[in-house]
């Protein structure tokens, strides 16, 4: 297949966040409709496509997954570079996660194109009993920082659509 001819535009995205939030899970759910209940982060493989139809034009989004670096806050510069997209990603159930995406912020503002496009996506709604922030505190940073948000499940495949391809075609909009 004549893999980059085919796509009128390629864009780099990636997904931020604390370890364990599900940014894995949102690629394989979103990429190729998987789901994993383990935490291994996949070897030798540093991102995943998927071709989205807008319009006429063929987009292909180049997803960057962290391979676990976010453990040990070792993400290097070129992680972030030429990427246009970012999915800033926290777990509804666990407070630090989402207490952290300050520090996430800074990095991606530092580290990340100017005209960066950055979703927050508060993930695991389906564990509602379990919800340590509320939806309302995900929409409040959301507005105050000027980014999307969306909460969603990459278990039961609540928003992962939405929350992907919000930032697709926001970015579609400003590189077209
Ligand atoms: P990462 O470290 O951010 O890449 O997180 P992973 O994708 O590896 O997921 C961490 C753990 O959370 C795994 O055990 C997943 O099965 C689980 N997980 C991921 N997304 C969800 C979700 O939407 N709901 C639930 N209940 N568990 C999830
Ligand atoms: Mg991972």
């Amino acid at each position: 297949m004549a893999f980059y001819e085919e796509c009128d535009y390629l864009f780099k995205a990636v997904l931020i966040g604390d370890s364990a939030v599900g940014k894995s899970n949102l690629i394989s759910r979103f990429c190729r409709d998987e789901f994993r209940l383990d935490s291994k982060p996949t070897i030798g493989v540093e991102f995943a496509y998927r071709n989205v139809k807008i319009g006429d034009k063929l987009v292909k989004a180049q997803i960057w997954d962290t391979a676990g670096q976010e453990r040990y806050k070792a993400i290097t510069s070129s992680y972030y570079r030429g990427a246009l997209g970012a999915l800033l990603v926290y777990d509804i159930t666990r407070r630090v996660t989402f207490s952290n995406l300050k520090k996430w912020l800074q990095e991606l503002r530092h580290f990340g194109e100017s005209e960066l496009v950055i979703v927050l996506v508060g993930n695991k709604s389906d564990l509602g009993h379990n919800r340590e922030v509320t939806e309302e505190e995900g929409q409040e940073v959301a507005e105050r920082e000027g980014l999307c948000f969306m909460e969603t499940s990459a278990l039961e495949n609540l928003k992962v659509e939405d929350a992907f391809l919000q930032m697709i075609m926001q970015i579609y909009e400003i590189s077209s």
